[in-house]
């Protein structure tokens, strides 16, 4: 099964990609690496949003496992997106990408709130849009944030950008025979717990019928491979 044309996507990427080969924080390097990715795949044609997770710095439950308060520790990991969000558009900006931050946390000094209307003009300008601060709302993660605002942003697709190169029926990194799926169904997703995003994500993505295309953003060249319809993935959607 392929996926129908793709016009518009959102591109999802965990904040641990942009740590490079670091244990933690923003390697500036490896972020202009993923800012020239993204830059090729926009040449192609493609309208992009960008969501950018943020555990690289911040994680609300880790700090909840800590002793922390989880609404307040969770804060702290959407104020850590805002971080990668501004990395992320120095180097689209670096490359002569234009962008536009939108965080759902206002935060007028340094990006504009999110206001949709304002972000379809973006993209018909050709700017990327990099919305920052998930849903805005403790108890959530980016996943939820790239679920939400594919959908009210009506793109085509959710590429999620990790560290592997696809949904695997079991954790590849602890069971050597794990067999990755090439397509998957929303609700084998969910009923046997795959590691592909959170459970709120991908039920609203199977509710407004969004793909989900999880793909390794390490390797060079793999977003615009993937956008062409090769290179490694899994496909989420309605079998
Ligand atoms: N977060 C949140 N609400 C949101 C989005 C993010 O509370 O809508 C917090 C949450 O604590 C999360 C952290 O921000 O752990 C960083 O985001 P995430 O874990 O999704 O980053 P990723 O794993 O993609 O790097």
């Amino acid at each position: 099964m392929s996926l129908p044309p793709i016009k518009r996507v959102l591109l999802k990427l965990s904040g641990e990609v942009l740590m490079g080969d670091q244990q933690f924080g923003i390697d500036p390097v490896f972020v202009a690496e993923l800012a020239k990715e993204v830059k090729a795949a926009k040449e192609t044609g493609l309208e992009i949003c960008l969501v950018i997770g943020g555990g690289n710095i911040f994680r609300g439950m880790a700090g909840a496992a800590q002793g922390m308060d989880r609404a307040q520790a969770d804060y702290m990991g959407m104020l850590a997106t805002v971080m990668n969000a501004l990395a992320m558009q120095n180097a689209l900006e670096q490359l002569g990408v234009q962008t536009r931050v939108q965080s759902a946390i206002e935060m007028d000094k340094v990006c504009e709130p999110v206001i949709r209307r304002r972000a379809e003009r973006h993209l018909e300008k050709g700017r990327v849009v990099i919305f920052a601060a998930g849903v805005g709302a403790p108890y959530f993660t980016t996943d939820s944030g790239a679920a939400l605002r594919a959908a009210e942003m009506k793109c085509d697709a959710l590429l999620k950008g990790t560290s592997v190169d696809g949904v695997y029926d079991s954790d590849p990194k602890h069971n050597p025979d794990a067999i990755r799926f090439d397509t998957v169904s929303y609700d084998r997703v969910l009923a046997d717990n795959l590691k592909v995003m959170d459970a709120s994500a991908v039920a609203l993505c199977r509710d407004n019928k969004i793909p989900i295309v999880v793909f390794s953003i390490r390797e060079k060249g793999n977003l615009a491979r993937v956008l062409a319809g090769g290179g490694v993935q899994t496909i989420v959607q309605d079998s």
